[in-house]
């Protein structure tokens, strides 16, 4: 008895529907779940800092922070600034576990990363998804770095390593707290798997929004520290400075 359907035929319809628009609802002619006009309208990054990424009002500058004190991490890629409506696509996708926004800005990603890799950026040989601690994680049910790092794995066809990079302490819910106080936080906050082998590699972190960067610093520090030759971050937004 066949009770399954024939097999190749629901991806063959499913390919040749037209998808709807996550955000407005209309249908769209592209193979992604956003309308041209919707998809127009993301704030995307404008003039931003080499390094870190950090919007600036024009193109090709280094901000003040990474001037003085150059992060661990060497190139911090994102598409956009973390305003509306991805702040909110982001948060829906992180906190009502909306798979669905999370994959179509997980492809709108991996389109800007193929770009730029395109454009002459180097490409690392392995992505390391920000853990997040366990008792956070079996709070949310998943760990939204780590299904981006996934799905990037897969459209950008790099390895990556879920467990390599692990989180020992369990720092309280950072968003509101201060730099300063973050980066105390964070400084024994992560360890590197026994089985993790970082020497000589070309490493990216993926996250999902990068604030004020203390988190991929610390990363990146330990990265450095085990003998990474080079870190990139990955992430779906970029915060403002604060009052900008
Ligand atoms: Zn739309
Ligand atoms: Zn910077």
């Amino acid at each position: 008895m066949r009770c399954q359907p024939e097999p190749r035929r629901p991806v063959y319809n499913w390919l040749k529907n037209k998808q709807i628009c996550l955000l407005c609802n209309e249908t769209t002619d592209g193979a992604l779940a956003i309308c041209t006009s919707c998809e127009a309208e993301l704030p995307w990054l404008g003039g931003h800092c080499q390094v870190c990424a950090l919007p600036l009002p024009s193109h090709g500058l280094v901000c003040g922070a990474c001037l003085n004190k150059p992060p661990s991490f060497s190139k911090v890629e994102t598409p956009w600034r973390y305003a509306f409506p991805i702040d909110s696509l982001i948060t829906r996708f992180k906190h009502q576990a909306k798979w669905p926004l999370g994959r179509l800005l997980g492809e709108l990603l991996s389109h800007h990363l193929q770009h730029a890799f395109d454009e002459g950026l180097s490409k690392p040989a392995l992505l390391l998804p920000v853990p997040l601690a366990d008792k956070r994680q079996r709070q949310r049910g998943f760990n939204q770095a780590g299904l981006l790092a996934q799905w990037l794995s897969a459209l950008l066809q790099l390895p990556q390593q879920a467990h390599w990079l692990q989180r020992i302490v369990d720092t309280p819910a950072q968003q509101q707290l201060d730099a300063a106080t973050r980066k105390r936080n964070l400084r024994q906050a992560f360890a590197l798997s026994a089985d993790s082998q970082i020497s000589g590699l070309h490493v990216a972190l993926v996250d999902d929004v990068l604030t004020t960067g203390a988190t991929a610093e610390s990363l990146a520090r330990l990265l450095k520290k085990a003998g990474a030759a080079r870190v990139d971050v990955y992430c779906l937004a970029r915060t403002p400075k604060p009052g900008d």
